[in-house]
């Protein structure tokens, strides 16, 4: 067996040692004649896990007593309609952030429900960049100011927390969540579909502030309602259960890793390696704004795009493979979330030095 180094934006690499425990664990979990994805999720066995899953996050990521943590299903896009849905209030319009496309798509569903606000948008330098905290257009009246501190796409990453005073920032942490330490109590709300950094997709993790709970408008679908899944332990229906067990071992890993902190140490070198390879020649090239450079999602060019497709075949000979970028960018794209090994980064640099030694 091989294990390739998988740069897949998403579905991502899961770390070896959780899909081995998780074989381990397959026909029998914990002599119970079962496997977690035929329990009831309501016995006491299932219950267990999803009861650890919750506290080993809450742990990892220091989460605040006066936070909610829901497991729900519907990705990070059913979050896009969640979110004016439940916390508009008496309010009549929400600040929203455009760096990029996971920020234009949360901003067009926003607007089938409330007035948009755009305080800041990168759109004209085509999302290279991150606004500064003075660039901000905030309305002190917003019911909430929604950014996308990582961009997967254009692999565009915020360098600071903006500070929004009174009004509750919500932010899309789809692709950078738990990949360095964060201060939770910053946020009214902190989302993130699994499938990048946390688990199997399927599963849906919203961390709310309580006093954001129980504002959602009359005609706010049940399933879409923050306190219903709130007070009923995400199990108003059946949730996702098996993404829910691997979420949770891939928790444990984390703490193994030396929680955040150990994540944040690999991560930091993995990315510095990568950018450091692709600023050491002209033969390559990253359009991102230096302090706007995602630790998660590279996206990198070659000068000559006539040997993209000789890179990506080359690549994947190596067992380096989804490297190939974003339809709407081009070029490739290296996703090197936690799972990806720092081996996996120094294959793919050594295979970009060999390939310029070869083509240039
Ligand atoms: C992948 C991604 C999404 C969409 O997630 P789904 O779970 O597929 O709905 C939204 N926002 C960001 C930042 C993403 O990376």
């Amino acid at each position: 067996m091989t294990r390739k180094f998988n740069f897949s934006a998403g579905p991502a690499m899961l770390p070896t040692a959780v899909i081995e425990r998780a074989q381990a664990e397959m026909l029998d979990w914990n002599g119970s004649g079962m496997s977690t994805m035929e329990m009831s999720h309501r016995g006491k066995e299932y219950m267990s896990i999803a009861a650890k899953a919750e506290s080993d996050l809450r742990e990892v990521m220091g989460i605040p007593d006066n936070y909610k943590v829901l497991f729900l299903q519907g990705g990070a896009s059913s979050q896009f309609a969640m979110i004016p849905l439940n916390l508009m209030g008496d309010k009549a319009s929400a600040d929203y952030i455009n760096t990029g496309m996971w920020s234009k798509k949360a901003i067009s569903e926003a607007k089938r429900y409330t007035t948009v606000n755009i305080a800041a948008d990168t759109s004209e330098g085509g999302f290279t960049a991150v606004p500064t905290q003075a660039e901000l257009k905030l309305d002190p009246n917003a019911a909430y100011v929604h950014y996308t501190p990582n961009e997967t796409i254009g692999g565009v990453e915020f360098d600071y927390i903006p500070e929004t005073g009174d009004v509750p920032l919500i932010a899309d942490m789809s692709s950078t969540i738990l990949s360095r330490p964060l201060d939770v109590s910053k946020f009214g709300m902190i989302y993130a579909g699994a499938q990048k950094n946390i688990g199997p997709a399927g599963l849906t993790i919203v961390i709310i502030r309580d006093d954001l709970l129980g504002k959602a408008s009359s005609n706010c679908p049940t399933m879409f309602n923050y306190s219903v899944h709130a007070e009923n332990d995400s199990m108003y229906n059946t949730p996702s259960t098996y993404s829910w067990y691997m979420a949770g071992l891939v928790f444990e890993w984390l703490k193994e890793q030396g929680g955040l902190e150990g994540m944040a140490e690999v991560n930091k070198r993995k990315a510095e390696k990568l950018y450091a390879a692709i600023d050491a020649t002209d033969f390559y090239g990253s359009p991102v704004a230096i302090n706007a450079r995602s630790w998660m999602n590279v996206p990198f060019t070659l000068a000559d795009a006539e040997l993209d497709a000789a890179f990506l075949k080359g690549a994947s000979e190596r067992g380096l493979v989804t490297l190939k970028g974003h339809r709407s960018v081009g070029g490739m794209r290296a996703s090197i979330y936690n799972a990806m090994p720092e081996a996996g980064v120094d294959a793919l640099v050594a295979f970009m030095q060999e390939f310029e030694a070869a083509n240039a």
